[in-house]
């Protein structure tokens, strides 16, 4: 088969690495790709948001599928036009993605199905939302509705945190995101990302993972897209994994179906592990990065068998074979992520890194020559398994050290909760 895969990020590096090694795939082409990507695909530098152009080049290289990695084209509707054009898709229809894309639509489907997901109220005026604040107080979660890439969400410790989280969203801080204000009850507990494929109908589960959101050691410092990650969350056992197959991930497939708007393709439920059990915290439409490098490094099965049993609703006969091993993967990052940072700076080492039990996956960068540049603020991220989540990271950090790149910086405690664990164990 001949595949399109859209994106340019260490999920798309890790997503062509996965399908490469499938005896299904004839041709792959990657748009727009990085120099990573580019070693295992033939770049094309199609504008993803040309619908028209993406349609025109598939019929013209005979492409039998697009997997599409970010959630913007999904949101926009790529799917839906390349069905359309009898192309065949993997990922949601525009109205399936509003589950990633639109906060209020997700709580409308937990209401509806009785999911277990945090308390809330839809406020469209500064005046509404403020007086719920004060009514309720602090800890509270205050949330600009549409996407604003990660970074609309405040998680408020006091009043006076909320209140000014409020009026930033309603004066515009996040753009049209912010129109629509979220308030939610908080959640104590354990965060947790579990990943299923659906074909819209099926729901087949695949793997759990957790990551690091904030820039420094220690979780501290400015939310990040992710700084590193591990699979599997040893917080997912076999008990939770299954209370939240058949209470949250199950309940979303039935309503979306029923709805006559079916979601096909990865449905990526963040979770908090409350006293009272799994909670929906949210969800995504895709595959999350860099929770993608390290599902990829574990999963066993022909990822290209999976994405078209999914395209194909043909998921009740699939299964998804893991190895037992952990994966981790550290994030290296350009200086100043994620304020401002510097492109183009050299980046040396890459081949001695990724060898044996490690790739190193490219998240943003690009090639000049022989030379390979950093082209983006998440850069690399560098992934291994090990028996452990202590042995994974202990290859990471090793592989990290042979990579010469001045510029950049990691965090050096990627999966410490997770080693903790296991040191308690
Ligand atoms: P979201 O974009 O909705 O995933 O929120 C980003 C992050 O904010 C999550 O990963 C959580 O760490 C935190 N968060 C979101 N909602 C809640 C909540 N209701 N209670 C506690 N923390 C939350």
């Amino acid at each position: 088969m001949k595949l399109l895969l859209i994106g340019s990020g260490g999920r798309e590096h890790a997503l062509a690495w996965a399908l490469a090694k499938s005896p299904g795939l004839t041709k792959l082409y990657a748009a727009p790709g990085n120099a990573g990507i580019a070693e295992i695909a033939e770049l094309t530098s199609l504008n993803v948001e040309d619908h028209g152009a993406i349609i025109d080049f598939c019929h013209a290289m005979d492409v039998d599928l697009v997997v599409i990695g970010p959630e913007a084209p999904l949101v926009a509707g790529l799917v839906d036009d390349l069905e359309e054009a009898g192309i065949k898709a993997f990922g949601p229809s525009r109205a399936a993605a509003q589950l990633e894309g639109s906060k209020a639509f997700t709580k409308g489907v937990c209401d509806e199905a009785g999911i277990p997901t945090a308390g809330y109220g839809r406020f469209s005026d500064v005046e509404a939302a403020v007086a719920h604040v004060r009514e309720t107080g602090a800890p509270i979660v205050v949330k600009a509705d549409g996407l604003a890439a990660g970074k609309g969400v405040v998680v408020a410790m006091t009043l006076e945190e909320a209140e000014q989280a409020v009026t930033a969203c309603f004066e515009g801080s996040f753009g049209a995101a912010g129109a629509e204000v979220v308030i939610e009850e908080f959640l104590e507990g354990e965060e947790a990302s579990f990943f299923v494929l659906s074909d819209g109908t099926n729901a087949l589960a695949l793997a759990t993972a957790q990551d690091h959101k904030r820039a420094h050691d220690g979780d501290q410092g400015p939310n990040t897209g992710g700084m590193g990650a591990y699979s599997p969350a040893p917080v997912m056992t076999d008990a939770v994994i299954s209370e939240v197959m058949s209470r949250i991930i199950e309940p979303t497939i039935k309503t979306l179906a029923a709805r006559g708007t079916p979601f096909k393709g990865v449905l990526f439920a963040g979770l908090m592990i409350t006293g009272d059990g799994p909670k929906l915290i949210e969800y995504n439409t895709r595959f999350g990065d860099p929770e993608c490098q390290v599902l990829m490094m574990r999963l066993e099965s022909d990822l290209l068998d999976l994405l078209l049993a999914s395209v194909e609703g043909r998921l009740d006969q699939a299964t998804a074979d893991w190895r037992e091993e952990a994966a981790l993967t550290v994030v290296m990052a350009a200086g100043g992520y994620p304020g401002s940072y510097e492109k183009g700076t050299e980046i040396r080492g890459l081949t001695a890194a990724g060898k044996d039990d490690v790739a190193v996956f490219h998240a943003g960068t690009k090639r000049d020559g022989d030379r390979i540049l950093a082209n983006g603020g998440r850069v690399l991220g560098v992934t291994a398994l090990g028996a452990t989540v202590r042995e994974a990271r202990e290859r990471a950090y090793a592989a990290v050290k042979t990579i010469d790149w001045r510029d950049g910086f990691c965090r050096s405690d990627i999966g410490w909760r997770a080693i903790e664990r296991e040191t308690e164990g």
